[in-house]
């Protein structure tokens, strides 16, 4: 798959461009390859090609994907990054090493008790609606301080950060707004006390803009993997 690997390489380098123009190390901003729709054989070919972190939206098309690998998986971590329903919560908490779209604390809830003693805490991101936002999903900014802390009392969870989806827009400056807006909202709440790591935005269309403003992991797939086709 000579595309896939020329395009790892070609976000990679995005990647490395826009950390120096931000002049912030490239290794602080790691890529979430969001293999969603497309087959198993991509991601072990983007794993052969070095890709750790892979990410997915949907429950039952990702747990035969993980099925499908599963001899690599020690080698990968799946990533749950989809609106999520609370009936939907406990093969996720029992999959994943990481879900992005934790939008209110019933499912966070759920995602602990669910989650099996004998793995380590989930790793967690609020998904926070800044406003405007496409999908309409996560806390708004308001209650997220309230939200986030209560996450992080959970035993079996882990917050690790923030997470947006920005509608999406036209030119850098105007990207960099709701970047901006997620950026400050995670340093408020380090301020309040959370330890945090993760600010958890950027796609294909925005990487750059979210670098600029501080994100830690880039969600990319149609970069990576080609454009998606939802027709089976
Ligand atoms: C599909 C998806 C992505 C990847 O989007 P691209 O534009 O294809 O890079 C990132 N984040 C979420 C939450 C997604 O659903």
């Amino acid at each position: 798959m000579p595309d896939l690997i020329h395009n790892l390489e070609a976000v990679q380098e995005r990647i490395a461009k826009a950390a120096q123009a931000a002049g912030r190390d490239a290794s602080s901003v790691h890529l979430l390859a969001v293999s969603k729709t497309f087959p198993a054989e991509d991601v072990r070919a983007a794993h052969a090609a070095g890709q750790r972190a892979f990410g997915e939206n949907y429950v039952q098309e990702a747990i035969a994907k993980i099925e499908a690998l599963a001899d690599l998986r020690a080698a990968l971590d799946w990533h749950f990054i989809g609106p999520l329903q609370s009936n939907k919560t406990r093969p996720v908490a029992e999959r994943f090493d990481w879900v992005h779209s934790v939008d209110r604390l019933k499912i966070a809830q759920r995602l602990s008790e669910q989650r099996p003693e004998n793995l380590p805490p989930l790793n967690v991101c609020l998904q926070v609606n800044i406003s405007g936002e496409a999908s309409k999903s996560g806390a708004s900014i308001a209650e997220a301080a309230q939200v986030a802390h209560a996450i992080a009392a959970l035993p079996k969870l882990k917050l690790r950060g923030l997470m947006a989806i920005p509608e999406p827009a036209g030119g850098l400056d105007e990207q960099r707004v709701p970047h901006r807006q997620l950026r400050e909202l995670f340093e408020r709440l380090r301020g309040d006390g959370l330890e945090l790591d993760t600010l958890s935005m950027g796609m294909s269309a925005d990487l750059e803009a979210a670098v600029l403003e501080g994100a830690t992991i880039v969600r990319i797939g149609t970069a990576i993997f080609g454009a998606r086709d939802y027709s089976h």
